[in-house]
């Protein structure tokens, strides 16, 4: 993963609080498991349409952390790229189509804390 360029995790964060409507801990929270579940799938750069094609995401809530997911993967409810399931939990599973591998990732109790 970059750290530059229009994926670095500040530009994302940015994007993400802007599309939100404000800067919080879910924002962080939920960049921070994006950038990773997307990096563990190897599909790390889904502004790019051929990468987005294979991507699928489950969320597990529907709180702030899931408009950044949204965000830093660019999967949407109304694309049928992106799932909400109603666990009520801080997790989101992220989907590689091409390589059927897919990762859960889940936040930590204490994130919440950290991200403030
Ligand atoms: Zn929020």
């Amino acid at each position: 993963m970059t750290a530059t360029g229009g994926r670095s995790f500040t530009t994302l964060l940015n994007r993400s609080a802007a599309e939100h409507g404000h800067l919080c801990p879910g924002q962080i929270i939920g960049v921070r498991m994006a950038l990773l579940g997307l990096k563990l799938i190897g599909l790390e750069n889904p502004d790019e349409l051929h990468q987005l094609k294979k991507l699928i995401v489950f969320v597990e809530m529907d709180r702030c952390a899931a408009d950044a997911v949204q965000t830093v993967t660019n999967c949407r409810l109304g694309r049928r790229s992106l799932k909400y399931r109603d666990y009520g939990i801080m997790a989101a599973t992220f989907v590689n189509l091409a390589t059927s591998k897919a990762v859960r990732v889940v936040a930590r109790e204490d994130s919440r804390e950290l991200a403030a």
